[in-house]
């Protein structure tokens, strides 16, 4: 049961025009869900480009460091819990 809107996907500011393989993203990889009006990482997604065949994976340079910590989570986000 893959529910589309709990998944993420990429999605990019522009496109790449100097491709021919079709569609592709350019720049920095953010990622979105279908029913978001941001990235993940919270920028407006106004005329922003949506990739719903490129799920957002964590392994790719390109990839938003914000976005990856929201959809992959990361042990920095785990609360340095220094009560004193
Ligand atoms: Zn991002």
């Amino acid at each position: 049961m893959s529910d589309i809107a709990t998944r993420w996907f990429v999605t990019t500011r522009h496109l790449d025009m100097h491709t021919l393989e079709g569609r592709q993203p350019w720049g920095t990889r953010h990622a979105r869900r279908s029913e978001d009006s941001t990235t993940a990482c919270g920028i407006q997604l106004v005329d922003w480009r949506a990739f719903w065949h490129l799920p957002f994976g964590a392994g790719t340079t390109e990839a938003c460091v914000d976005c990856v910590r929201v959809t992959h989570g990361s042990p920095r986000l785990v609360e340095a819990a220094g009560s004193s």
